[in-house]
């Protein structure tokens, strides 16, 4: 045991050392990113173990990232086998959720309520606002929502909030507050931060609970103490007691850095820190300083961005182990243009050998900028998993709109035809759907040919109503499919199943908070459909026959571009778990946003959108506090790194299928120039946008690199290459072009602008052809 206890210690520098070995007083750590916080805390417990005698029942730990938490029960199994699963290593809010499921009776609650996370608690309290006639300019749910969580997270309930409300908005803010809460108890849920307060108003109602709660737990330990609020802070102290009830007080270690408070609103850092030591006036602290993690080059510019917060108190990091590889820059055309050059990156990093995909993370400020890289990853096989957030095309009313135009693409898709038969609700219920399901079975037709069966009075034992019922929905498909047949846009097809089917106006007319969210989820499947059309080459030309259609796709039996077939086939394979490979030893690459990568570290990090807009974050730029954690959240990013680190934007970026122009993050300009390798910057800009610039992608873009992993991997480009918000050609009558299947043209004719753009093209023995003008075009002007 004393070579095990040694070893526990052994790597540590002395400050380190000192903050595992400490005991008999609280113990707060604040240290500088990388200097081996979460290695104190990891430690800590296992020498508690090893040395002290400690059980680890009696151990708390909150942590932020699984890797800790793993690790930390790693380390305890190691010591003490199987008994390690006795300890709680966990985050405030599962914790604080384990306690209140099974304390729930005690606050007169049932122990199945459900969590709204914010968007869930914003939409609710739109609706109380609505109900409680409040001007919503006013009175914004955004500006409530804030104001309530802001209560909660100081602990001011309803009635304390109302007494102590001196002017109108204060007043208004108790009133919604008073009644969202009614609104989340019949509900039976509780909001994120109802999760912390209701656990703290537990421990401070009923003594027995909280008594019951310390005698367990003897140590509680806290990563990332620097996010923590007033609530939370008062969690850990009830958690810990004074020592007054006769059981003494826990011992107390928390963990920090005030530049990575990226969660805490204005001034709580300082604040849990000075109350802290109010608390706890004998508590010991410990700095470090030296870093661990990162190349001086990497810890150089979170240096030079951190310091122009205002308010801090400055330290510098430093390492010892070396300048290493330039931070490496690039600015993109849009973010299609930004993922492929994530994408060629990482498979030129992975076939040097230097790193594998598991060693590679990429950062964005929000979850929706996800799709672009999962798309292109998922076209190029890369491995990859997104960490938080269900996967887009895994959601509940994705899969639905998706199953209609399953069935509208094949009327024999049983399973997809079986899912919607009744969803939205349409009266077929499940006794119609089984009498159905039998005759297709007897006759040993499929199942939608049973439908028109029923529909014409041969399936038995079906009732009337059902009957009927089933007529409606068979008509509705077949109208729908003629719109297929018609060849209309994807998007207008799916906007037409969206209303007809009613799926949107139920979802319109809802007051749970999630359907919102479902909505715009279908609005967002809606602009991917959107974009799909777009971007598809196409002859519009009815006069062309169909296999003269100008597609660079020419394998047999590929859907025509531009299809719903096409869509489709597009979009299982984004859906299809399968299609990507299991982590193997090699791993796979990690997409998250940069506030999920607190206290992660990858040896390659791409940190991607540094536009100001996307991140900073819209919000931030006019309000400096916001601004402030925005640059923290930038440290955070940049320090996340070990050896190599990539800061790339989008000059363009599409949001909601409209594309806005993003001038460059104001916290690029903070890096120092030496620092960064710029690999492609922005061009002079001679016309007025990028986006209406068209002419054929230039050979020195990212796209080109991903295509060339993609060739290397033996794969077709095309339906990638018509994925690229490539610019295309601009032509005029007259103009000579060239053709990779039709060879030497003359425009004979042009049409419509923008994305609507055609020309008509006389290719001589080749014939007369229309093109759209959109991305991908095997063509160039001569
Ligand atoms: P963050 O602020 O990002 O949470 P942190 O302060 O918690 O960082 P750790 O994650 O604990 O830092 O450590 C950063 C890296 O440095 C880890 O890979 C860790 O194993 C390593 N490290 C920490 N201390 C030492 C040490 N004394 N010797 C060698 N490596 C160390
Ligand atoms: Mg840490």
């Amino acid at each position: 045991p004393a070579a095990a206890v040694a070893a526990l210690v052994d790597d540590l520098n002395p400050a380190q050392r000192q903050a595992v070995e400490h005991s008999g007083s609280p113990l707060l750590v604040v240290a500088g990113a990388g200097s081996g916080k979460t290695r104190v805390l990891t430690r800590r417990i296992a020498y508690l173990l090893a040395a002290r005698g400690v059980h680890p029942g009696e151990i708390m730990a909150i942590t932020f990232t699984n890797k800790a938490a793993a690790e930390m029960k790693e380390r305890v199994s190691e010591l003490v086998g199987p008994r390690a699963r006795v300890m709680w290593v966990s985050t405030f809010h599962s914790m604080c959720v384990r306690i209140l499921r099974r304390e729930a009776k005690t606050l007169g609650m049932s122990s199945s309520f459900s969590i709204y996370d914010s968007d869930d608690s914003r939409r609710l309290i739109t609706l109380v606002a609505r109900d409680l006639d409040l001007d919503p300019k006013r009175y914004p749910a955004r500006t409530l929502a804030v104001h309530i969580s802001n209560l909660k997270n100081e602990l001011v309930d309803p009635s304390d909030a109302t007494s102590r409300a001196t002017n109108d908005l204060e007043r208004r803010v108790a009133e919604v507050y008073r009644t969202y809460q009614e609104r989340l108890g019949q509900a039976n849920a509780l909001d994120f931060d109802d999760i912390i307060m209701r656990t703290v108003e537990l421990l401070q109602a009923f003594p027995d609970v909280a008594e019951h709660y310390r005698r367990r737990f003897r140590h509680v330990l806290v990563d990332e103490y620097q996010d923590t609020n007033h609530a939370q802070y008062t969690l850990v102290r009830e958690l810990v007691g004074t020592g007054s009830d006769g059981v003494g007080p826990a011992e107390l270690c928390v963990v920090g850095d005030a530049d990575q408070s990226i969660y805490a609103f204005r001034g709580a850092t300082i604040r849990n820190i000075v109350e802290f030591e109010r608390d706890y006036p004998q508590a010991r602290t410990i700095l470090l300083e030296q870093n661990y993690r990162s190349t001086q080059t990497i810890l150089s510019a979170a240096n030079a961005v951190i310091s122009r917060n205002p308010n801090r108190r400055d330290k510098r990091l430093w390492t010892e182990s070396g300048d290493g590889e330039r931070i490496v820059g690039y600015v993109a055309d849009n973010e299609h243009d930004e993922a492929a050059f994530v994408a060629g990156e990482i498979d030129r990093l992975v076939d040097s050998g230097e790193v594998s995909n598991g060693d590679i993370a990429v950062f964005y400020r929000t979850n929706n900028q996800s799709r672009v890289f999962e798309e292109i990853f998922i076209r190029l096989g890369l491995p990859y998993r997104v960490v938080g957030g269900v996967r887009f095309y895994e959601r509940r009313e994705v899969r639905d709109a998706l199953a209609y135009l399953r069935a509208l693409a094949n009327p024999d898709d049983t399973v997809s035809l079986r899912r919607i038969l009744n969803v939205p609700k349409r009266g077929i219920g499940d006794r119609a759907e089984a009498c159905v399901s039998l005759h297709a079975e007897r006759e040993r037709i499929g199942f939608g040919a049973a439908l028109r069966d029923a529909v014409s009075g041969r399936v038995a034992m079906l009732n009337p109503r059902s009957q009927k019922a089933i007529a409606g929905f068979v008509e509705l498909m077949d109208e729908l499919g003629e719109q297929v047949e018609r060849g209309e846009d994807v998007a207008d097809i799916l906007d037409s199943v969206l209303d007809r089917t009613g799926y949107r106006g139920e979802l319109e007319a809802s007051d749970d908070p999630q359907d919102a969210s479902r909505l715009e989820n279908l609005n967002e499947l809606v602009t991917v459909a959107r974009e799909f059309t777009e971007v598809a080459v196409r002859a519009v030309d009815p006069e062309v026959p169909d296999d003269e259609i100008v597609d660079d796709d020419e394998a047999a039996g590929a859907p025509r571009q531009g299809s719903l077939a096409a869509f489709l086939e597009r979009v299982s394979l984004v859906a299809d778990a399968d299609s990507i490979p299991d982590a193997d030893s090699d791993g796979v690459v990690t997409l998250m946003t940069l506030h999920t990568a607190k206290g992660l570290e990858y040896p390659a990090v791409f940190c991607t959108g540094w536009e100001d807009g996307v991140f900073p974050h819209m919000r931030a730029l006019g309000d400096p506090a916001e601004l402030s954690e925005e640059r923290r959240l930038a440290y955070v990013g940049i320090t996340r790194a070990r050896q190599r680190l990539y800061l790339s934007r989008a000059m363009v970026r599409s949001a909601w299928g409209q594309p806005a122009t993003n001038p460059a993050s104001r916290f690029l300009d903070e890096i120092p120039a030496e620092l960064i390798d710029w690999r492609r910057v922005e061009p002079d800009r001679a016309g007025p946008s990028v986006t209406t610039t068209w002419g054929r992608r230039s050979s020195a873009t990212g796209g080109d690199s991903a295509q060339a992993g993609l060739a290397a991997r033996g794969m077709r480009s095309t339906s990638f290459k018509g994925w690229q918000d490539t610019p295309s050609v601009q032509l005029d009558v007259g103009d000579r072009v060239n053709h990779d299947k039709y060879g030497l043209g003359t425009v004979v004719a042009t049409d419509g602008s923008g994305p609507r753009a055609t020309a008509t093209i006389d290719f001589g023995s080749a014939g007369k052809v229309r093109l759209m003008l959109i991305g991908g075009l095997p063509l160039v002007k001569l």
